[in-house]
């Protein structure tokens, strides 16, 4: 099949790339001139395990090409993806303006029957803010809209779409069914299912979703500072709740607050949209209460312990992402806490395996960006563990001393 997909960031990429995999013609659209000639030269722009090898073996074979102009991408396409971004706006609820924009670029391209798929996070009722946008320039007959969220998490990304746990399709279209169904087949062999359902549901799923997980996190984050107070060992906590099938062994490891750029705006857009229907969801007003604070959990027990005296002092951070094997920083948690020890005065010498160049691009000279995690210790007042990765697990000790 001859696909587009527009917008090549990580869910864009990894999209493209897994349906190049799967014998497509796939071309990828995106705005970022500097991204396109950086693939088209051979560099994979983020990184996400797996996806250097996918990406090389299918543009080498020409199932994986790349462009700038929204025309040429989607010539002969069958099935179009959207995979903009969807910051926050203003107000908190999701920003549609670079979906809706493409949208309204789309309908005077489309010449015949063509299946536009919102693989983005949007706010339920979305679909049909694009059809509309479309339907200005063309006639409805010529295409449908699909809701079909993405459930991938980086850092595992590649894995995931290529056997994910589900794929959910958000339509009522029966011809816009059977495509994505022949699309999807080879990703659903072990019998995984694809669940169809109207948009409007397939919108609200994965912001379920996403908020469930932000709220399980948070949960674990609370009982782990409860048994701080009363001196109970939270991680035998997680081995004896998470052994409970109902409860399920994953996102119950306590830590400094969830980030990235999915969970904090996904959660807040979800209590936008609660708020504009008159519903106010209280277990999404603590989750993000609750989060604020635990990400800067850490400053006060250094603060603590310096007897409030850090002026001076450097401290050592090992890792930049919101989480390992990414070089995702958006929203990470480490970012807040060096903005304020930095606005303490504090010295800081950063370390991560894969986030430091996009850190440089933020944060420029304002901390120390080190060679390896001991370099960013050697005559550090203290260390902060900021992101999971396993080799922060089993340091050298020796080394560190
Ligand atoms: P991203 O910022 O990595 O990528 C978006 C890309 O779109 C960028 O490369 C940008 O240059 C491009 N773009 C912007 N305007 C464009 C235009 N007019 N035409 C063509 N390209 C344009 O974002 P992402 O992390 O891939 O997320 C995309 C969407 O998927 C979001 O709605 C996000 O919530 C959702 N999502 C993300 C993840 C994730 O783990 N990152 C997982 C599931 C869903």
């Amino acid at each position: 099949m001859k696909i587009a997909v527009v917008g090549t960031g990580y869910v864009g990429l990894v999209t493209g790339t897994c349906f190049a995999e799967t014998g497509n013609h796939v071309t990828c659209v995106d705005i970022n001139e500097d991204k396109i000639n950086r693939m088209k030269a051979g560099e994979v722009p983020i990184y996400e395990p797996g996806l250097e090898d996918l990406f090389h073996r299918n543009t080498e074979e020409g199932r994986l090409n790349f462009t700038t102009s929204l025309s040429e991408g989607i010539k002969g396409a069958k099935v179009i993806f959207l995979a903009l971004p969807t910051p926050p706006g203003e107000n908190g609820s999701a920003d549609l303006k670079y979906i809706l924009q493409v949208a309204k670029d789309l309908g005077p391209l489309i010449t015949e029957y063509t299946v536009i798929i919102d693989k983005s996070t949007v706010p339920v009722g979305t679909s049909e803010l694009v059809h509309q946008a479309i339907a200005k320039n063309v006639s409805p007959d010529l295409f449908d809209v699909v809701s079909n969220p993405e459930f991938l998490r980086e850092g595992v990304a590649v894995e995931d779409f290529m056997k994910p746990d589900r794929v959910v399709i958000g339509t009522e279209s029966d011809k816009a069914k059977e495509i994505l169904n022949r699309l999807y087949a080879p990703l659903v062999r072990q019998g995984n299912p694809i669940i169809f359902m109207d948009e409007r549901s397939a919108e609200m799923t994965k912001y379920a979703a996403n908020a469930f997980l932000a709220t399980k996190i948070t949960f674990m984050n609370e009982i782990a500072n409860l048994c701080e107070l009363v001196g109970a060992n939270v991680d035998d906590i997680r081995r004896g709740i998470g052994t409970d099938s109902r409860i399920g062994k994953r996102f119950l490891f306590a830590g400094i607050g969830y980030g990235g750029s999915c969970f904090p705006k996904d959660v807040q857009a979800l209590a936008k949209t609660s708020e504009e229907n008159n519903y106010q969801f209280h277990i999404l007003d603590s989750v993000m209460k609750v989060n604020e604070k635990q990400k800067t959990k850490l400053i006060p027990i250094i603060k603590n312990h310096f007897n409030n005296e850090l002026a001076g002092k450097t401290i050592g951070i090992w890792g930049l992402a919101f989480k390992p094997y990414t070089d995702d920083i958006r929203e990470a948690p480490a970012l807040y806490n060096i903005e304020h020890l930095l606005e303490l005065g504090c010295k800081i010498n950063v370390y991560d395996p894969e986030a430091m160049p996009n850190t440089k691009e933020l944060l420029g000279d304002t901390v120390t960006f080190s060679k390896n995690p001991y370099d960013a210790i050697e005559n550090a007042d203290a260390l902060l563990i900021v992101t999971e990765w396993p080799q922060f697990r089993t340091p050298d000790f020796e080394r560190m001393e």
